[in-house]
């Protein structure tokens, strides 16, 4: 399946109030949310969300940040998903992301940077199915 990815809104972004500003982006990119929702992450859950990786320097920081506060985690369906929301939200680092992507307009920095987006339809997978249950994601279809 090559329609949908894993977005998440995270703790930086939520905290500053921009999680209205980036759920219009990701509409207007032309998502649609199948599954959303507010949660906080717990250390257990970062780490093994971000377990590929665990050997760099970054990690425990990372692990950090992503508990801090709420998180929003979103199921998304369009055409050729994951490279379509990588698209939406710009490079990992905003100082190098493309105008008008959501983390050149909403991240801070490099590891501060308002969303996460999955890297290939099978983390997609993965990713999606650590946060929703199949009843979870709502399809537009009968
Ligand atoms: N990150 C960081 N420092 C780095 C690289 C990444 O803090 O030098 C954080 C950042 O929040 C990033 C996440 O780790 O979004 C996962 O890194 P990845 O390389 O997978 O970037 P992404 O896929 O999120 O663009
Ligand atoms: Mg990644």
């Amino acid at each position: 399946m090559n329609n949908l990815t894993f977005a998440m809104v995270k703790p930086d972004a939520v905290a500053s109030g921009k999680l209205g500003k980036v759920l219009d982006a990701t509409l207007a990119a032309g998502f649609i949310m199948l599954g959303g929702k507010l949660t906080r992450l717990t250390k257990v859950q970062a780490q093994a969300f971000y377990a590929v990786h665990k050997e760099r320097p970054f990690y425990g920081e990372l692990v950090d940040f992503m508990t801090s506060g709420k998180t929003f985690v979103m199921a998304l369906e369009r055409e050729n998903a994951v490279q379509a929301w990588r698209d939406t939200i710009g490079a990992t680092d905003p100082a190098e992301a493309a105008e008008g992507t959501i983390r050149k307009l909403y991240a801070e920095d490099k590891g501060r940077n308002a969303v996460h987006g999955s890297d290939s339809d099978e983390n997609a997978q993965k990713e999606i199915a650590f946060f929703f249950s199949d009843v979870e994601l709502i399809s537009n279809q009968d």
